[in-house]
């Protein structure tokens, strides 16, 4: 029996994985011509690879942690403390531990109370199905205040969604406050891990392994369709025309690319649900630049009418030393992928971001530039609206032979490797009956 799996992200790569090892015949399809997906890499200097998107894991990720160790490979992981500041009224606030929080004068002393409780409150909530229906809004403002949401939350969460912020279930927010809250050291400081080498090596050697284990991986290969003869699954084809058989297939892409996959074959209300949920595009600068901008490692920019949304210094997470002495940043943002700033050329878009940057780090001069990069991810972030749970597809398609496991079925937690392993092993298990 041949196993077709569409995607060589970390869904993708764990399924193949744990299949090949299994005896299973498998082959990995990505249009892509490394392994990775969005956490895929390019290279920094002669060998380097830096991952497009910024990546850390959290210290209770143990589904990428309980893979890396299968490989042997977990003396490469790396733990750190991290630094993270708040940008807001052309300040720059320290915002790392509880100490922090209570130096934060941009609020009142007592929201500065309540924003830090709230990481208390957020933990004794067990049930994320008793606040599904809320907005995050509806939820947060009861807690901790409409001065502590209006000047904190409210601006991140315009980052990250944009024009559906108002619509985003508190569910979202609660897990990703308990996971942030719960990578702590024992001062309250975060502490978060990296991958010697990056992400990126770690998808090599996880590519690698399957290739060892019999498998295979065909890189720069998009599928087009998948055949369907009488209801059952018969292969993929792909884009030069290439036919391969498979009795099985796993799809791993976002929903709409799933959806255009079965497009000839699959009934219609089941596509127009896989089309229903939406999602958000994210552009995401990385500069190389000869000097630091600050010492810490993540800023918000809660600041209206910037064209990023997040100031991410990798190089204070993982030294610069490792690329050669370049200090890396990366400057993000999530929107629509119908919004001018995501369609104008990488070189416009590179240059009406710098000045803000520049108010930012009065320092700061393009003479530090060495190198500027632009990545664009189309569906970077599924929009998780109230009772999102009702929208899930199921991991069993209408056709036989196909199943599907991507980013945007791990809800009630938001995308991320871990969980990407997690859901590629759940699908290796359920293609392997005992
Ligand atoms: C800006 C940003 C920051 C992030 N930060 C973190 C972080 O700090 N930590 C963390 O753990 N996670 C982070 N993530 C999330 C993480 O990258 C993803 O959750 C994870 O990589 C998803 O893996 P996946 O395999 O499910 O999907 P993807 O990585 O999306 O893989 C799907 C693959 O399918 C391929 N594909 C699509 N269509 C076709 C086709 N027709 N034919 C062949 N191949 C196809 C794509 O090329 C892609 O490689 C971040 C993501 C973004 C966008």
């Amino acid at each position: 029996m041949t196993i077709a799996i569409v995607g060589a992200g970390f869904t993708g790569l764990s399924a193949a994985y744990d299949l090949a090892k299994a005896g299973r015949k498998v082959i990995v399809f990505d249009s892509d011509g490394e392994p990775g997906g969005l956490a895929g890499g390019f290279p920094i200097g002669s060998s380097t690879l830096l991952e497009k998107f910024y990546h850390h894991w959290f210290v209770s990720d143990r589904h990428i942690m309980d893979l890396i160790a299968d490989l042997g490979l977990q003396n490469n992981i790396l733990h750190r403390q991290s630094q993270t500041g708040l940008y807001y009224n052309n300040r720059l606030f320290r915002l790392s531990s509880p100490v922090d929080v209570l130096k934060f004068t941009a609020l009142p002393f007592l929201d500065r109370l309540r924003l830090g409780f709230l990481v208390l409150q957020v933990r004794m909530i067990k049930d994320w199905r008793s606040i599904e229906h809320l907005s995050v809004e509806e939820w947060l403002v009861g807690l901790c205040g409409r001065r502590v949401y209006d000047l904190v939350w409210a601006p991140l969460l315009d980052a990250k969604f944009s024009t559906y912020k108002d619509e985003i279930s508190a569910t979202w927010f609660l897990l990703k406050l308990q996971l942030r809250g719960g990578s702590r050291g024992k001062n309250g400081s975060e502490i978060l891990a990296y991958y010697k080498g990056g992400f990126a090596a770690l998808a090599q050697q996880l590519r690698n392994a399957i290739v060892a284990a019999g498998g295979e991986v065909r890189l720069g290969q998009t599928v087009s369709q998948i055949d369907v003869h009488e209801g059952q699954a018969t292969g993929v084809r792909l884009a030069s025309g290439e036919q391969v058989p498979a009795d099985q297939i796993l799809l791993t892409t976002a929903l709409p690319i799933a959806a255009d996959l079965l497009a000839q074959s699959a009934p219609s209300d089941w596509l127009q649900a896989l089309r229903k949920v939406q999602y958000l595009a994210n552009r995401c600068i990385v500069l190389e630049l000869d000097r630091s901008l600050s010492t810490t490692y993540w800023i918000n920019v809660n600041e209206p009418g910037f064209p990023f949304v997040g100031v991410i210094e990798h190089t204070n997470f993982e030294p610069p030393e490792t690329y050669g002495g370049k200090h890396i940043v990366y400057l993000s943002r999530y929107m629509p992928d119908s919004d001018p700033l995501y369609t104008i050329s990488d070189d416009l878009y590179v240059a009406y971001a710098l000045p803000y940057i520049k108010r930012m780090f009065p320092d700061f001069d393009e003479s530090w530039i060495h190198a500027a990069h632009v990545w664009k991810a189309d569906h970077a972030q599924p929009v998780t609206t109230r009772n999102y749970s009702k929208m899930i597809p199921s991991h069993v398609t209408p056709i036989k032979g196909v199943t599907l496991f991507s980013m945007a079925q791990i809800y009630p937690e938001d995308r991320g490797t871990n969980y990407a392993v997690r859901e590629g092993r759940k699908a290796a298990a359920l293609l392997t009956p005992p």
